[in-house]
């Protein structure tokens, strides 16, 4: 008998002809997510992905492929060639352990028999054991709607699995399976919460990041960095561009009306992220925003904002609400870094009355007043590239 963990997927089955690619590449993922605790087995069998337990920790394993984008559900489970009194055997012993360490009073057996010739049906094989289970355990009763725990019985040729638990994943395709984006990384509560969605599709991930240096601190960047290291627990390791802002707001702000000075950065930011984009091959942009979270994120705004690149720009927040916004950056744990309070580059030069209605010909105009193409070479070259794996 073997201790296992299943873990099971769902889009990919969808996948017909590409099925093979996107397992393959779930199960690289799910081995790269365990190289630290050493090599468990990984394996493919019955549309569904395995790790041998063996003398590893179950629960490190769990925790670790949770992560894991394209899982859907993980189940610790008992793997053993099939024989209907072993099979009761072990279901025995599972709800013995339930009762010790959760008190559960009431269990149903759940059975599936994929092999169809083996000899019990499914119905057969739940009955035939449930009534083991009652007459080998006196204080436990059946409970077939509402039970403390469901066991589960699957009979597969000639392989048994027991199981009780299942652990949610969060979905989603597996990294590498489509293409390469840059994020927009600010140190908010948005845009690491953009870049985690993006990449729960298949997308792999870049940052580019805008700072102020010296009016914004060495302390706000590192806060950018932490967040960058929290997604890329999950998107894996990345680069990010940190790009000093500065000289281009100081000439904006010299140059430029005051109330336009927020969503002539932005244009800027799009500008040069989009130019780094295409550089690195990147296919698209990633941004947290959303519509009516602040003054430049009205739809006049965004349209504005988005008319200075031709690139496809990805806003996986658009109609999202700040409170579930929130509660997503809290699920994945990004949350608790956001909210301590460093100052952003967008912070300084801020408009006391910045325009939420800007008008594209009229901020056009105002470029003309700027070199623009000068500022963002220069801009590019003073550029400095931090690797995640560095931080
Ligand atoms: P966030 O919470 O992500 O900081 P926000 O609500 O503060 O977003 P804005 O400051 O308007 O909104 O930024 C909108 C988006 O623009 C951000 O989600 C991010 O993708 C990008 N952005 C803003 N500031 C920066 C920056 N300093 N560096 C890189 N990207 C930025
Ligand atoms: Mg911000």
């Amino acid at each position: 008998m073997k201790d296992v963990i299943i873990i099971r997927y769902g889009e990919i089955i969808l996948k017909g002809l590409n099925k093979k690619f996107f397992e393959d590449k779930l199960a690289k993922h799910i081995r790269h997510a365990l190289v630290d605790l050493g090599k468990p087995k990984v394996y493919k069998e019955h549309s569904r992905i395995y790790v041998d337990v063996d003398d590893y920790n179950p629960q490190e394993i769990i925790d670790r492929v949770k992560r894991v984008f394209g899982v859907v559900s993980i189940s610790p489970a008992k793997r053993f060639p099939v024989d209907m009194e072993e099979i009761k055997k072990v279901v025995i012993q599972e709800i013995r352990e339930k009762v010790e360490k959760y008190g559960v009073k009431t269990f149903k057996i759940e059975s599936k028999r994929a092999d169809k010739k083996f000899p019990m049906k499914s119905p057969e094989i739940s009955r035939e054991i449930g009534g083991f289970v009652l007459q080998n355990i006196e204080e436990i009763s059946v409970d077939v709607h509402r039970p403390d725990i469901s066991v589960h019985v699957e009979v597969r040729s000639d392989t048994a699995f027991v199981h009780s638990e299942k652990i949610e994943g969060f979905g989603g395709l597996p990294l590498e399976t489509n293409g390469k984006a840059l994020l927009l990384l600010s140190g908010g509560i948005d845009s690491p919460v953009a870049g985690w969605l993006v990449g729960k599709r298949g997308v792999e991930i870049e940052a580019i990041h805008f700072h102020s240096y010296p009016f914004t601190s060495e302390r706000a960047k590192e806060k950018v960095m932490d967040l960058a290291k929290i997604v890329a627990s999950y998107c894996g390791e990345f680069k990010i561009y940190s790009i000093n802002l500065l000289p281009i707001q100081k000439e904006i702000n010299e140059k430029c009306p005051e109330e336009e000075m927020t969503i002539l950065s932005r244009r800027f930011m799009m500008k040069i992220a989009e130019k780094i984009a295409l550089k690195f091959e990147c296919d698209a942009l990633v941004t947290g925003e959303s519509i009516g979270q602040v003054a430049s994120q009205t739809v006049k705004s965004l349209h504005v904002t988005n008319a200075a690149v031709n690139i496809p720009v990805f806003r996986p927040l658009i109609a999202m609400d700040k409170v579930d916004i929130i509660e997503l950056a809290k699920k994945i744990g990004t949350y608790e870094t956001s909210i301590l309070p460093f100052e952003d580059c967008c912070t300084v030069f801020l408009p006391k009355h910045p325009v939420t209605k800007p008008k594209l010909e009229k901020i056009l105009y105002s470029e003309e007043l700027l070199d623009v193409e000068e500022l963002i070479e220069s801009a590019i070259d003073e550029m400095e590239v931090i690797n995640t794996l560095e931080i």
